[in-house]
């Protein structure tokens, strides 16, 4: 008998134990149920509860008796033994049957998940495609996949390469998350990236607990009371983008597959909408760059036919007054206008020539050794009656230390100079003050930074237009170009020329106080006695000197034929002309020893330039081969130049020709 209740007692002691512990497992299943479900399980669980106190306390009774009574049991005993080993059984099968409901109401609940997942997913993935507004879509979807997720926060950070920084741009947060934008959203990254490696190759990380992890990068987080997250990297086009987030604060939490699958799903949603955002905002602003182009080319094109048509209507009106003019004195006021608004015009042609060339990436720099100071006087004597109409004060500044003669491209550097210095006068009321300073910014290896600048007393600059006017085709703003004229070319120019030569160029302006155009270039020190040769041609210089001489010029213009023979007057030389190529090979070949140079146009009917010159070299004398040709053209690019010596010329001159250019070739080839 004894031995009988000894074995219910313990058998039933052994189910109890067995039923508490699947109590306890169970009551984390019961924290998943919907809240019908957990009403039921907690009376369920609380009967069995109750149950298990009173058998617990019944073995106690019972224990207890045979503690006092060892020899003494009944079977009264025996029954209650019995009683309570069939409850400790019950208990245990009723947890059991609880437990298997637990079981398929779960696969239930992870069904229904997973259904909710595809519901939340599809709903993103279909606003994705409809939604414009990427600054609606990100928030309202990472306030979805967030609160799905039940997790604190939800963030997309941007990666800065140039700073090492991710930068927060979206987020969802509920009360208990930092907000990460802002100053907040700025994590610098330190140390090596192991972690963004992980996170790039697997595509996505999870920390479940940060209290636990040594990394210097999360320390931000870790003082922000983060817990856990789950990152999933951004790539757009096979770059990284960024980090999509979510975070959990104040608790340790274990990332499931499903979390993770369906971060790694929006990961792959958001790379998809940010691309497209980036890729139709680049489109957006090369769009508006080509319709800026096109509205600063056409307002280019009017103002330029305007500038054209300016000194267009000087020449046309004063040879049509000058003709009619009885008198000298008004016949030669009228020359004078002529001549001042074609040299006006020339400059027009050749900005607009320049700046072609540098669209084209063809402008060209030819250095020689030349002197500064005298280069400087050209400079001032071209706008000197300019200032003097005006009443401007001038003042030229040049440093101690600044070489005298320097090896550089001296017509582009006055040319920049006469640019600065004509803005200078332009836009300078009368009585303002221009000054010119030249100094020397350092010295080494025998070149020296040269920098100049031109101040003015006038009008200046607005801050906001000060950088595009360095652009082709701007001008600072409308109404000045409306007052002033010009073609908005200039500055263009003057900043690749001095790029060019190794410098930059800018601008120091308080607006109605005046303006300061600095910039420095780089140039290489004149070797000794290499100056003055180039300076020697001039028309004063070769009167009377080809007397004996003969040339041959090809040209088909009859007015162009005019001006040679006008300019070369005074010279002395004799000149045949011919008409057309064929009739210039034609003359040349049947006298070939009268002639000592050639002047070639290369755009004449019949036969041109280029293949005339191929036929005289080809013929059989040697003076054919000897003669110098020089090529007399419009086509003034380097590359038409050197067709022209391919073609068997010697040099070039470019029209429209002057008495200078033209003296030294005589001088050169002819002395
Ligand atoms: P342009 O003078 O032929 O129009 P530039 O390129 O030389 O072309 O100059 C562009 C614009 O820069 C001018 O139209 C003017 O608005 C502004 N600018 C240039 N120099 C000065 C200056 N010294 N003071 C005030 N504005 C200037």
């Amino acid at each position: 008998m004894f031995a009988l209740n000894i074995l219910l007692i313990s058998s039933g002691a052994a189910v109890l134990l067995y039923s508490i512990v699947k109590y306890y497992t169970s009551l984390a299943e019961i924290k998943k149920q919907t809240k019908s479900e957990k009403l039921f399980s907690n009376w369920v669980y609380f009967a069995c509860f109750i149950m298990m106190i009173f058998f617990l306390a019944g073995y106690v009774l019972n224990i207890a008796g045979y503690f006092f009574h060892p020899d003494n049991v009944s079977v009264r005993d025996l029954l209650i033994s019995f009683i309570f080993f069939f409850g400790a059984v019950f208990v245990y099968a009723m947890i059991k049957v609880m437990r298997r409901m637990f079981d398929a109401n779960s696969d239930r609940t992870e069904l229904k998940r997973r259904l909710a997942q595809q519901v939340l997913m599809s709903d993103i993935a279909r606003s994705f495609t409809v939604i414009e507004d990427l600054e609606k879509f990100i928030p309202e979807a990472l306030k979805k996949c967030g609160k799905f997720m039940n997790s604190d926060h939800a963030f997309l950070s941007k990666y800065v390469k140039e700073e090492n920084v991710l930068q927060g741009i979206y987020e969802w947060r509920n009360e208990k998350a930092v907000s990460f934008m802002g100053q907040e959203g700025r994590w610098p990254l330190t140390g090596d990236m192991e972690y963004f490696d992980e996170l790039l190759n697997k595509s996505y990380s999870t920390i479940s607990d940060f209290t636990l992890v040594e990394d210097p990068n999360f320390e931000k987080a870790k003082s922000l009371g983060v817990h856990s997250f789950l990152n999933m990297p951004i790539n757009i086009e096979g770059q990284f983008w960024g980090i999509l987030g979510f975070t959990i604060y104040g608790r340790t939490y274990v990332w499931d597959e499903s979390n993770i699958n369906l971060g790694r799903l929006l990961a792959g949603i958001f790379s998809g909408a940010i691309g497209r955002s980036i890729a139709e905002q680049e489109l957006v602003k090369a769009k508006k760059m080509a319709e800026q182009g096109s509205m600063a080319k056409s307002e280019f094109l009017s103002r330029m036919s305007h500038e054209i048509r300016t000194p267009m209507n000087a020449i046309i009106g004063m040879t049509n007054i000058g003709k009619n003019a009885a008198d000298m004195e008004r016949k030669s006021y009228c020359f004078k206008q002529i001549e001042s608004a074609s040299k006006h015009l020339l400059g027009i042609i050749n900005d607009i020539l320049d700046i072609s060339k540098i669209e084209a990436n063809k402008l060209e720099l030819f250095y020689a050794d030349f002197s500064l100071e005298k280069m400087l006087s050209k400079v001032v004597n071209v706008v000197s009656s300019q200032m003097e109409e005006k009443k401007q004060r001038f003042s030229l500044s040049i440093d101690g230390d600044v070489p005298e003669d320097i090896n550089s491209d001296e017509h582009r550097l006055m040319q920049v100079l006469t640019n600065l210095v004509g803005n200078a006068v332009k836009f300078t009321p009368e009585g303002g003050e221009i000054s010119v300073f030249v100094r020397n910014l350092s010295e080494e290896n025998g070149a020296a930074a040269l920098q100049f600048e031109v101040k003015d007393t006038g009008i200046g600059i607005p801050q906001q237009q000060q950088d595009k006017l360095f652009a082709s085709f701007e001008q600072a703003d409308g109404s000045i170009s409306r007052k002033y004229g010009g073609t908005g070319l200039g500055l263009a120019i003057s900043k690749r020329i001095v790029e060019m030569m190794g410098g930059e160029i800018r601008i120091e302006s308080v607006p109605g106080k005046g303006a300061s155009f600095i910039f420095s270039i780089r140039a290489g020190m004149a070797s000794r006695g290499a100056l003055g040769e180039s300076e020697t041609a001039s028309a004063a210089a070769i009167a009377g000197c080809f007397k004996n001489k003969k040339i041959l010029v090809a040209e088909d213009i009859a007015i162009n034929r005019e001006i040679v023979a006008a300019l070369l007057e005074s010279t002395g030389i004799a000149i045949d002309f011919a008409e057309n190529g064929r009739s210039a090979y034609d003359m040349f070949a049947a006298k070939p020893e009268i002639y000592d140079m050639v002047f070639m146009d290369v755009h004449m009917p019949e036969l041109d330039g280029y293949e005339t010159t191929k036929m005289i070299r080809a013929l059989d004398h040697p003076r054919a081969k000897a003669v110098p040709i020089i090529a007399m053209t419009a086509d003034v690019f380097r590359e038409d130049i050197e067709k022209s010596i391919a073609a068997g010329m010697n040099d070039h001159v470019g029209k429209p020709l002057n008495i200078c250019d033209i003296s030294k070739k005589l001088t050169k080839y002819l002395s």
